[in-house]
């Protein structure tokens, strides 16, 4: 394959999505975003870019995990309503996707902040 067949994607624009669900760096692009799956490393490992810094000011994580949470529980109360499903049946299925999405969410939420903040601090 030659070097001017590569994709031609819009230089250092990833889906922003995948970026946050891999963690890339804003700087480097390495994975090196989170150091657990909802919570921002320190510094990237790869760059030594100040995560903690960029990350200062981004308060509303709680909100943003409490909304959640909350629509999440009318949902579950709805289909509760619905269906009528077993308790156990309740808690297989709402344990995981009430996890899963608060992990998601909280992953692009900070993303989205550090990014933005990354972008501030070069302009
Ligand atoms: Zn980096």
């Amino acid at each position: 394959m030659r070097p001017d067949e590569s994709p031609n994607q819009e230089k250092g624009q990833p889906g922003f999505v995948s970026a946050a669900l891999s963690g890339l760096c804003p700087s480097c692009g390495a994975r090196t975003l989170f150091a657990a799956p909802a919570a921002l490393a320190e510094e990237c490992r790869a760059c030594g870019l100040d995560l903690r810094k960029l990350e200062r000011g981004g308060r509303f994580v709680g909100v943003v995990t409490m909304l959640l949470a909350l629509v999440l529980i009318v949902a579950a109360l709805g289909i509760d309503e619905w269906l009528r499903p077993p308790l156990w049946a309740s808690l297989l299925f709402w344990a995981p996707v009430t996890v899963g999405a608060v992990i998601a969410a909280l992953r692009i939420y900070k993303t989205m902040w550090v990014y933005h903040e990354y972008e501030e601090s070069q302009s």
